[in-house]
Order: structure tokens, then C-alpha cells, then sequence
């Protein structure tokens, strides 16, 4: 099945790509191969400002022609561009920050393989990601090849995962699993299928938020014959629900693959109420379950991005019992030095008073509850 751009994408693709066919916009490994690596490139799509124009020629920058699409041409601080395009802010590093904040290399028994959790592991598949997130807790690993990229380097993860029974789940990311070609896909997740005791396995993916056109029905029939499939997949800000991405997800929801987002908490970005609010409606009509909402990792030159923690507290605040409660993602700190994910919630529970509990609801307004002894 083909996907017909929006009117914006084609125009974008006439004016910048003039000498390709739509055909080939649609073509996954042709957004790959066009996708915007350099500063040169950038300024042709683009007016960077001052303090995007200094560093990009040190930071490795990558963007499909598709999201570069979603750019605001003249607006620095549009939320799409803050996300991909780098600023001299990076370049900023404040205490507590670090290239490896989660200590994953502390947490690895083997190349590749994060054991942080007793029934689960994060299986790091491959270094390439279509598009660079400026705030990526991976960004130390990305682009320099920090992943095995080669099958065989695999092979050490599959072992790993066969030898210890107690792993019921598998969390594939690197990079980006969804950037491989359908064989190297079907062979991992072939492999994977084939230890009995590995129950779920799922994906960590931006692709269908950057690259929607990898979505191709090829691709659908290879994740299907390996349910229960589950992704999590990335995404920042409402803009990003394009017709595209929409279509995305509906295909990978009708293949049955349950569908959650994670979301990572920027300053400016994404930091108020109705931001979010739009963000996780727009989630469901897509079928996809807000699942995370992540406190931005200390990665090295990432203080622009921070907000602090009583921001994501108002907001899931403003959230809960305002909306559906599927569209409430859980607010998490994945706690520097591997402490993993910690979750964070208002203050609903007030005290007790002898066998009462003192409870406050999203209204502010206080009830009790007689609570078995
Ligand atoms: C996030 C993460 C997982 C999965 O955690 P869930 O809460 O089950 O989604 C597993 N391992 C590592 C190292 C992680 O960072």
C-alpha cells in the first residue's frame, strides 16, 4: 500500500527534491538516503538562527526529508525543529550530566544487552537511527557505531537471553530496529521467538513518528508472525500526528501489534498542559497508549531541555481525571547510575487518621475512606 502525501510533504518534495517522483518520497530507503546530514543541507531547507548555525558542524546531525518536511522554515523555536536541529545550548555542560546517565555499560553482562530488571532486557540491535533527537539518553551510542551492527554481534545476546529463563521479555532498541531491512528483522525476531521462554517481545521505535513510509505491508506480514509483538513508539508533540503517521499506526495497530507512545519532557517543547493534553488525544485516535512520560535525561549539554520535576507533576495533574485515563501516561525519572524507572504521581494521598484515609481528588476537594484494619 502506497501513502499519498498531504499537500505540505509534496510541495516540500517538488521545491528540494525537484528531479524525484513521488514514488520515491514514499520509498522508505529513499528518505534514508536523502535524509539531511550536514550543515549545507540544512541551510538549504531552512534560516538558521545565531545559535543554531555555530554548532552544527561539530554534532552530528541526521533528519529525514520527511520530518525535515514538518520544519517551520523561519521559527527557531518551533517545536519539530527543537527536536533535530542542534543549538549552541548543547554545547553546554552542567553538573550531574553525563554521555552514559542510565550507567547502561555498568548494567551489561554482554555486548548489546541490558539486564537492569529481574524478568526483562533492553537488546540493543543496531547504532543506525533515521532521525538524531537532540535530547537522546542514547546519543553517546548513536551514529558512532557503539552497537554491533553486523548480525554476529547478536549472537552473544541471544545466548545470553536463552541462558537465563527468568528473561519473559524483550525490549529491542539501538538505535532504531525499524531502520533494518525485513530479512535482518525477521532473523531477530525469528531467534528470539525461538527460546521458549521469551513471552513478549517488544520494539522502541521513532520510525513511524520520522520514517512512516518503512510501515509497508512487507514489513506488517514479518511482525505479525511473531505476536505477541508490542511497540513502543516515540513521540514528542502533537505536530508530529500527521495523515502519514496516522496511517502508520492504524496499519501496525490492524497487524495486531499492541501500540504505546513514550514521550520525554522538554522545555518549551512540550511542557504545558495543553500541549500534552493534545499530544495523548491525538494518541488515541491513533490507538496508541500513552504509556511513559520521561523526566529528560542528564545527557551531556541537555539543561536547555530540562524542565523541572514539579512541571511534569502539573501535568499529569491537569491530566488525571480531566481525560480518559488511558490517555494518562505513568511520569517517570529513570534514575541516574541505573536505578531504573521511578515513577512520580501528585499528591492524591494525603495522611491518615486512625483508620480513615485522607485522600484529595483531581478537584482539589478532600474525602475519606474507612480502610480495613
Ligand atoms: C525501560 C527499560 C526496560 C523496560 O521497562 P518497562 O517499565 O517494563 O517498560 C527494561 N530494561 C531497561 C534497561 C529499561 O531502561
Amino acid at each position: 500500500m502506497t501513502i499519498s502525501p498531504s499537500p505540505l510533504p509534496l510541495d516540500f518534495l517538488h521545491q528540494h527534491y525537484p528531479s524525484a517522483t513521488e514514488q520515491q518520497w514514499n520509498d522508505w530507503h529513499w528518505q534514508i538516503k536523502h535524509s539531511i546530514t550536514s550543515l549545507e543541507q540544512l541551510q538549504k531547507i531552512i534560516h538558521l538562527s545565531d545559535k543554531e548555525i555555530q554548532p552544527i558542524s561539530r554534532l552530528p546531525i541526521r533528519i529525514t526529508p520527511y520530518y525535515a518536511s514538518l520544519m517551520a522554515k523561519d521559527n527557531a523555536s518551533q517545536a519539530i525543529r527543537r527536536c533535530v536541529v542542534p543549538t549552541a545550548d548543547e554545547l553546554m555542560v552542567s553538573p550531574g550530566e553525563s554521555a552514559d546517565p542510565l550507567s547502561e555499560k555498568h548494567d551489561s553482562p554482554v555486548p548489546n544487552i541490558v539486564h537492569r530488571y529481574p524478568d526483562r532486557v533492553l537488546f540493543l540491535v543496531t547504532g543506525f537511527c533515521s532521525t538524531y533527537c537532540r535530547y537522546c539518553t542514547r546519543s553517546h551510542a548513536v551514529a558512532k557505531d557503539q552497537c554491533h551492527t553486523h548480525t554476529s554481534g547478536w549472537q552473544q545476546g541471544f545466548e545470553y537471553i536463552k541462558a537465563h529463563p527468568q528473561i519473559r521479555d524483550v525490549l529491542i532498541s539501538g538505535g532504531d530496529a525499524l531502520t533494518m531491512s525485513d530479512a535482518r528483522i525477521e532473523f531477530l525476531l525469528s531467534n528470539l521467538r525461538q527460546i521458549p521462554h521469551v513471552e513478549i517481545i517488544r520494539i522502541g521505535t521513532k520510525v513511524p513518528a520520522v520514517l512512516p513510509q518503512r510501515i509497508t505491508q512487507t514489513l506488517l506480514d514479518v511482525l505479525k508472525s511473531y505476536h505477541p509483538l508490542w511497540m513502543s513508539l516515540h513521540f514528542t508533540h502533537p505536530d508530529e500526528i500527521t495523515p502519514e503517521v496516522a496511517q502508520a499506526c492504524t496499519q501496525l495497530a490492524n497487524a495486531g501489534v499492541p501500540l504505546g507512545s513514550q514521550t520525554v519532557l522538554l522545555k518549551g517543547i512540550n511542557d504545558e498542559v495543553t500541549t500534552m493534553k493534545n499530544l495523548v488525544h491525538a494518541l488515541l485516535k491513533i490507538r496508541v497508549r500513552p504509556y511513559y512520560l520521561y523526566q529528560c535525561d542528564p545527557i551531556l549539554g541537555s539543561t536547555h531541555f530540562r524542565t523541572p520535576v514539579t512541571k511534569g507533576l502539573e501535568i499529569i495533574k491537569g491530566l488525571r481525571g480531566f481525560t480518559s485515563g488511558y490517555a494518562i501516561p505513568h511520569y517517570v525519572i529513570d534514575a541516574p547510575n541505573g536505578g531504573g524507572k521511578i515513577p512520580l504521581l501528585p499528591e492524591y494521598y494525603i495522611g491518615r487518621e486512625d483508620n480513615q484515609v485522607i485522600l484529595e481528588n483531581y478537584e482539589g476537594k478532600i474525602f475519606t475512606y474507612a480502610d480495613s484494619v
